[in-house]
């Protein structure tokens, strides 16, 4: 009898605050680039590197835009695992539960070149080394990334999409479109809830059972 095949899992961590087309076509090309079973969007419960800079969106909301946005996309989950632990989210505690759950899978943690440059200031980092090797997006045309020391490290190539969060936020904001910038499921799931759009008062759908 052969032993089932060793799950390789990505693991694609992000406040996603919320959630675009850009995460998601790097979570599509890493799992197609190294052969991945699935990638994990785990939402960050409490990013403590972004809460003292600006307000996070409850993460209960950020999750529900994120089951939106992949729809039934095959291999790529929205992951609740940092939401359900509460808290604040570390990756190393991310990671001992997956490792937990699948004492064999191949994990496979995966950064931007942004992420990877700030390495150096997560928490436990050893603990994160011993537990996954990188997967590392880059635009196409830049310089590549530089492979932090001692880790393992893909480097994968993505198409250059110049979206953030952070002017998604502020498109919601000021009421220009967020279309084909967020998949459309996502967008109708983060008007419902009325996010971001706190000065737009007039943008909120109207409250009641017929909205
Ligand atoms: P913010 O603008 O609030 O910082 P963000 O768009 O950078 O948000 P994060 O939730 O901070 O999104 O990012 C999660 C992960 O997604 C990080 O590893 C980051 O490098 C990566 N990432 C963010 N934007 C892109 C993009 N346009 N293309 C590829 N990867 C991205
Ligand atoms: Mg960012």
């Amino acid at each position: 009898m052969s032993l089932p095949a060793r799950r390789a899992v990505g693991v694609f961590g992000g406040t996603f605050d919320p959630i675009h087309v850009g995460h998601l076509v790097a979570a599509v090309n890493v799992r197609h680039a190294l052969d991945l079973d699935v990638v994990l969007l785990v939402v960050a419960n409490r990013p403590w590197q972004k809460e003292g800079s600006r307000v996070v969106t409850p993460a209960a909301d950020r999750l529900a835009v994120v089951r939106a946005a992949v729809g039934d996309v095959a291999g790529v989950e929205a992951s609740d695992l940092e939401v359900a632990r509460r808290g604040v989210s570390y990756t190393a505690d991310t990671l001992a539960a997956l490792r937990a759950r699948d004492r064999e899978a191949d994990l496979v943690l995966v950064i931007g070149a942004d992420v990877a440059a700030s390495l150096h200031t997560w928490e436990r980092l050893d603990e994160v080394r011993a537990r996954c090797r990188l997967a590392i997006v880059n635009r196409p045309g830049a310089p590549p990334p530089a492979v932090p020391a001692g880790w393992r490290a893909d480097v994968v190539e993505i198409p250059a999409l110049e979206v953030s969060s952070t002017d998604l936020r502020a498109r919601v904001t000021d009421g220009r479109p967020l279309d084909y910038l967020v998949p459309a499921a996502a967008v109708r799931e983060l008007r419902r809830r009325g996010l971001y759009a706190a000065q737009r008062m007039d943008e909120r759908l109207p409250e009641g059972p017929e909205a």
